[in-house]
């Protein structure tokens, strides 16, 4: 690489001349430079000013074994070697899709055995709407179209991810969504739960919602619900215990395909290696990537259920979809290769054991009381806290998403990197993080929530 011959000032420079960066507001971006990350070891990732910064959130969800793992870098490297690509149209494919495949059925949920490849959440969330779509109208319903989703939802940025999302800002810009797909209230307990009414009853209320939406379009209408099993980019909201049990008993009563969005879920967060175990429910799609190849390697996997998958060949006739990189070998290679990772370590079982509830009892004792925190909440390694002005009302402070992007700008400067969603923290580190690492964070998240607090209160 030859970027150590440039100055930071000449690499912002350079960026601000080219490069359009994603979720961003450009014109704030140029007068602020972007911040350059250049390396990466076990959990904490290096700017190019060499400073050290924990990373709570995994890169963007994803990079579950953490850095710095060469088993990953030496199978693609050996991949390209032998075959860096061939396409999986045709009746070809290559090996490494194909093992995976076999390996992706082995830890999925029993009736989850095919798999379908993209590269991205997006794609293969565009994949799973038009799959479900085009199994209804094999089985002779093509009118069965409608999906429900819900605010606060995040499926991706595609047109089709957008559509899927409930994020009312992406909405405002897509001059036209994906028709035939509506959204319902999310299960968020700590902002639409009314007062006196316990967890229990509001997420059975939450779920009702999607009752509703089935009732008034008509069950013939509708093909499926989709959810993230814990909703992440909005803000890491758990529902109650008693929502999903509820969703897979009305997706079933009115014949409901049910489509999970485990991009940010699988591979191990929730303490299993897909929260549809950690929940109990059964999915006929659920839809993965991120963590996949722990952010290696681009790669997406959708898993199809025996009931989708078994009309598909049945019926036959071909499914007009697939990307150039379906199946991709390198990117399958390095999924093999994580997957080995997150077996061989015990990954999955020590977010179950050790860390997750580590992590969840760190947050209640030393985080939980603090001024400014409202509700803090975790399972697996995933987390959120809300930050208020008054933990007693919940009243938040002025200006949506202030107080957050204050708590956040303290965490970075303090060598702690961690969202903020309007005025939610979120967490969601490398499952590598230990109990030490874990402490490390806390302490560094209570002093930024002390300097917020202070600015805030002025
Ligand atoms: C990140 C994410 C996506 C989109 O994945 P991309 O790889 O960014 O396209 C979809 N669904 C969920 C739940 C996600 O967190």
């Amino acid at each position: 690489m030859t970027y150590q011959n440039y100055s930071l000032k000449q690499l912002q420079e350079i960026d601000a001349a080219h490069h359009l960066h994603p979720f961003t507001d450009h014109k704030d971006l140029r007068d602020a430079g972007s911040r350059m990350i250049t390396r990466a070891e076990g959990p904490f990732v290096y700017d190019s000013e060499g400073k050290e910064i924990l990373d709570g959130m995994a890169g963007l969800w994803c990079v579950n074994v953490g850095y710095g793992r060469n088993e990953l870098a030496e199978a693609a490297y050996a991949q390209m070697k032998e075959l860096p690509y061939y396409n999986s149209f045709f009746k070809c494919t290559t090996p490494t899709p194909t093992l995976l495949a076999k390996k992706l059925a082995e830890i999925a949920p029993a009736n989850m055995n095919q798999v379908f490849y993209g590269s991205s959440g997006s794609e293969a969330n565009d994949t799973a709407l038009r799959l479900v779509r085009h199994y209804w109208a094999l089985e002779g319903k093509p009118q069965k179209n409608r999906i429900i989703s819900r605010n606060w939802a995040y499926h991706g940025s595609t047109i089709t991810g957008t559509s899927l999302g409930g994020m009312s800002a992406m909405h405002g810009q897509l001059n036209g969504a994906v028709p035939n797909i509506v959204h319902v209230m999310p299960p968020y307990a700590y902002e639409l739960a009314r007062p006196g009414e316990n967890d229990h009853d509001f997420g059975l209320r939450a779920a009702k919602a999607v009752e509703d939406a089935i009732l008034e379009a008509g069950a013939d209408n509708v093909a499926a619900f989709i959810g993230e099993p814990v909703m992440g980019a909005g803000g890491v909201k758990i529902a109650p215990e008693s929502y999903w049990p509820e969703i897979q008993r009305i997706c079933r009563k009115y014949d409901v395909l049910l489509m999970l969005d485990e991009v940010i879920t699988g591979y191990g967060r929730t303490g299993e290696w897909f929260a549809a175990q950690t929940l109990g429910i059964e999915a006929d799609t659920i839809t993965t990537a991120k963590a996949l190849t722990s952010g290696y390697q681009p790669l997406s996997a959708l898993l199809v259920g025996d009931r989708i998958a078994s009309t598909l060949v049945e019926r036959g006739g071909e499914f007009y979809h697939g990307y150039t990189y379906s199946g991709h070998p390198v990117a399958c290679a390095v999924a093999l290769a994580n997957l080995d990772i997150i077996e061989k370590e015990g990954l999955v079982e020590r977010v179950r054991e050790e860390t997750g509830p580590y992590l969840a009892n760190a947050l209640t004792e030393r985080l939980a009381g603090h001024g400014i925190v409202g509700e803090v909440r975790s399972i697996g390694l995933m987390a959120a806290i809300e930050i208020v002005k008054d933990k007693g009302t919940r009243e938040r402070f002025e200006n949506v998403g202030f107080a957050a992007a204050t708590v956040r700008d303290h965490a970075m400067a303090n060598g702690m990197m961690m969202r903020a969603v309007n005025d939610t923290m979120i967490l969601s580190p490398p499952l590598i993080w230990t109990k030490e690492t874990i402490d490390m964070a806390c302490e560094r998240i209570g002093k930024a929530l002390d300097l917020a607090e202070r600015d805030l209160r002025k």
